[in-house]
């Protein structure tokens, strides 16, 4: 590609396999190496990112994976700036490789099994040595590539397989540094041997540690989400999984949990990536998750909140004043969820009491060592409490101060406890002073008599 000196100038890859959604090991992978390439270029380097579709296995390669995959760099704002090129679209490309190879004597055809004398395959004439390599993350490898014997490189001259075409692109490309998972280690020897017979230049190498899950077995759907699609139905926000995946396997100088794409680009060096291996934590994305739900706007957070809230409560919500309004969107849901999709499971548990009064247990009503006698006598004192209060006065804090002194001396759970359960039927709600002024005064007495009717 250039004649620039290769300290200034990098070339990397994105190269997914449109066989499925993309996995988020990919999507890693493929922020490590655009942020190798920004941080080159932000240090006065010079830098190109080329994007290509490995999708010479034609049964299980789909165009529509194609589109996810551009759509989900799209929303993280990873960015390429050649391509996407197809493998497909290639192949003359590859016919000519494999060409010269058996011309210059380092490919030779061969039949592919002794049972089938008919059926052909072209073999790459391995020179049966030690390859070595010195790896960015792992150090010096050496391979003995003996054990591979003279591989197969094409099952004709139109119909190349995984390493020939990877090599061939990326002497193409112009590859200088190869940044990938871990799990291709193996190829590495494979694609030199092939580099060297093509004459090309063999780049440097970076493999990163795998991702795995807490039973540290390699990440999977059997962990949850893997994708970046089912990330975003779940609700995360790009700005959370970009730093959530820089930190799985790399980590900058002292440990700094937050970081914006920006700052990535200033502070990532491969000598930040850890050999081990990485752990996939769902709660430290939600954590990271709701650090960002905390920065955004006001009106942003209420829209994406809205989007979210189950219909029966977003008509309770447009009929409740705005103070009320506000109170539940950021207060009790804003300060209880990790994700969007978090709003809902918040609705069904934490305010499912909102628009109906839900049944009363008995048998739980009452505080832990206390009475129902105890109980009743509570309930009527809060009720005679709260008449008390206007209903132009009716705000969390006052509805609190006069009920506070009292529940002291009475034993806290004894007091708020059944008001609490009172109000919602839940055992899991907002405190009862938030409860109450969300309901309102008529209801909230409403609702404190019948419970102590029940009883
Ligand atoms: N298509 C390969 C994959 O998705 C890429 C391998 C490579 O980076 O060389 O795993």
């Amino acid at each position: 590609m250039s004649n620039k000196t290769p300290t200034q100038y990098i070339a990397v890859r994105f190269p997914p396999s449109p066989t499925g959604e993309l996995h988020i090991g990919n999507i890693r992978t493929m922020l490590f190496n655009y942020l190798f390439a920004k941080h080159n270029e932000l240090t006065g380097g010079e830098s190109d990112i080329y994007m290509r579709f490995e999708d010479t296995d034609k049964e299980r390669s789909k165009k529509e994976f194609e589109t996810v995959a551009l759509e989900a760099l799209e929303a993280l704002g990873i960015t390429f700036n050649h391509g996407p090129y197809r493998q497909s679209e290639r192949g003359e490309l590859y016919t000519k490789a494999i060409k010269t190879l058996i011309d210059t004597g380092h490919a030779y055809e061969a039949e592919s099994s002794k049972d089938d004398p008919d059926s052909k395959v072209i073999r790459f004439k391995n020179p049966n040595k030690a390859v070595t390599f010195t790896d960015a993350i792992r150090g010096e490898i050496s391979i003995d590539t003996t054990d591979f014997g003279d591989f197969v490189i094409a099952r004709s001259l139109n119909n190349p397989l995984y390493h020939l075409t990877v090599v061939v692109d990326d002497i193409d490309m112009g590859i200088t540094d190869i940044i990938r998972g871990e799990d291709h280690i193996t190829s590495t020897p494979r694609q030199i041997l092939l580099i060297e017979a093509l004459g090309g230049k063999v780049p440097r190498y970076a493999h990163l540690p795998m991702i795995i899950g807490e039973d540290k077995k390699k990440l999977s759907k059997r962990h949850g989400a893997v994708t970046y699609q089912k990330f975003a139905e779940l609700g995360y926000l790009p700005e959370a999984i970009i730093n959530y995946l820089a930190l799985l396997g790399w980590s900058g100088k002292d440990d700094r949990e937050y970081y914006t794409t920006q700052e990535l680009i200033e502070v990532f060096t491969l000598e930040g990536v850890n050999k081990s291996s990485a752990m996939f934590s769902y709660e430290k994305l939600d954590s990271i998750n709701k650090h960002y739900i905390n920065t955004l706007p006001k009106e942003e957070l209420e829209a994406k909140i809205n989007q979210y809230l189950p219909s029966r409560i977003t008509l309770f919500v447009s009929n409740a004043p705005a103070d009320v309004k506000d109170e539940i969107i950021h207060k009790v849901i804003k300060e209880r969820i990790n994700k969007w999709s978090d709003v809902q499971t918040i609705c069904d548990t934490d305010l499912a009491w909102l628009e109906n009064p839900m049944p009363i247990d008995k048998n739980k009503i009452v505080w832990k060592n206390s009475t129902i006698q105890d109980t009743k006598t509570h309930l009527n004192k809060i009720i005679s409490l709260v008449e008390d209060v206007s209903v132009t006065d009716w705000q969390i804090e006052n509805i609190k101060a006069v009920i506070w002194s009292y529940a002291e001396e009475q034993g806290k759970g004894a007091v708020l406890w059944p008001m609490r359960y009172s109000l919602t039927g839940a055992e899991r709600s907002p405190d009862p002073f938030t409860v109450a002024y969300i309901l309102g005064k008529d209801k909230t007495i409403e609702r404190l008599e019948s419970a102590k009717a029940s009883l």
